[in-house]
């Protein structure tokens, strides 16, 4: 298989589907990871495909939608002050904080741009030495080493009027705090592929064995997901519970060892509290002690915030897979993606905004 139609073959996937029924002998609920598994599997209706039996739970792997309040809200405040020129990718821009969001920031005159590369950001900062620059660095293991290169460089060129807002995060403490969590339903996960393409797959089967799961590292197109599924479920059938690779052109066991040596060397491992979920121990990183002088929370000492959540949106839950987005009472008509309530119908891999876009809009229940 060279090319992307192939992965999405019916008759390929008939037969992936066959095998996953064959295999079925009773009700399973697996969790995907990644907010692009999600939209993948919503958009191509393969959950829809499924024996009724298998439940598919989407999981906290939306970057966007993770990224907690309190955050959200020490950006609008560095972006609204006028030596600042805030950069972000444009997904961010309508994120709520409390009160406004990074569009009216602008819309009052905030310098808000959207780039396409943190490295965008620091060419605005070399270009602007009588303005601080603010990259905001957010997301997974994926989007981790190119905000650690443009630190890393900015050190390395001495560019001082640059810096980072951190908020990144990690897959394998938050399986753990899924599986800790006394409503948990998940009896497998599959497992972001790309993540796993920077940081391999050695963290993995030590949750395996403490939890008594599956975790098959799986892709995005509809293939790599069935598989990953038929894979999955002859574990739990069969009563396994190991870490597989069902996404091979794309993932090695170790990893990127250059993007994990940049990565070891800009960020500590720290605690990190996700949105709708809350604190988990070391699952997330901050710039190390070396790299302090370019953390934007440092250099702003934005410390007065006060967070205030939506009393109506409950993506807390979906986010921990306990309602899908059409239980929410607000979804499709208070909370749409052009007047978002939360994160989760903001972005583009956000569990809310697949079910808006792929018109799920009612309740069903097995
Ligand atoms: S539909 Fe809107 S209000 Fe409801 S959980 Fe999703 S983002 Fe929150």
């Amino acid at each position: 298989m060279k090319y992307l139609d192939e992965f999405s073959d019916p008759e390929l996937a008939g037969k992936l589907l066959d095998q996953i029924r064959a295999a079925t002998s009773r009700r399973w609920s697996i969790m995907e990871v990644c907010g692009g598994q999600t939209h993948s599997i919503i958009r191509h209706g393969v959950d829809q495909l499924l024996p009724d039996e298998i439940e598919m739970i989407h999981g906290p792997g939306c970057p966007v939608c993770v990224t907690p309040l309190e955050i959200i809200d020490k950006a609008l405040e560095i972006a609204s002050r006028p030596d600042v020129v805030f950069c972000s990718f444009g997904d961010m821009l309508r994120v709520p904080g409390s009160g406004k969001d990074l569009f009216r920031i602008k819309s009052e005159g905030g310098d808000v741009r959207v780039v396409y590369s943190p490295l965008d950001a620091l060419t605005i900062a070399k270009d602007n030495p009588d303005k601080q620059v603010v990259f905001f660095g957010i997301g997974f293991e994926t989007t981790a080493p190119a905000n650690a290169m443009t630190v890393y460089q900015a050190k390395r060129l001495g560019i001082k009027n640059f810096s980072l807002l951190v908020s990144h995060v990690l897959v394998p403490p938050a399986i753990a705090a899924i599986m800790e969590s006394p409503t948990c339903r998940v009896q497998a996960f599959l497992a972001a592929g790309h993540v796993c393409s920077v940081m391999g797959t050695e963290e993995y089967p030590p949750l395996c064995d403490k939890y008594g799961i599956p975790i098959v590292v799986t892709g995005f197109e509809p293939l790599d997901i069935l598989e990953g599924i038929r894979r999955t479920v002859l574990q739990l059938e069969s009563g396994r519970h190991e870490l597989e690779n069902a996404y091979p052109r794309a993932v090695r066991a170790d990893g990127n060892a250059a993007a994990k040596a940049m990565l070891c060397d800009v960020f500590e491992v720290t605690d990190r509290s996700w949105r709708g979920i809350g604190m988990i121990p070391s699952s997330g990183w901050r710039l190390s002690a070396e790299y302090r002088d370019y953390d934007a929370e440092h250099r702003f000492a934005v410390t007065d915030i006060h967070t205030a959540e939506s009393a109506v949106c409950r993506s807390g839950e979906v986010l921990q897979g306990l309602i899908k987005p059409h239980e929410c009472s607000a979804f499709g008509t208070l909370c749409t993606p052009r007047n978002p309530l939360g994160a989760t119908m903001v972005s583009s891999e956000g569990a809310c905004a697949a079910y808006y876009l792929y018109r799920r809009l009612e309740v069903t229940h097995a």
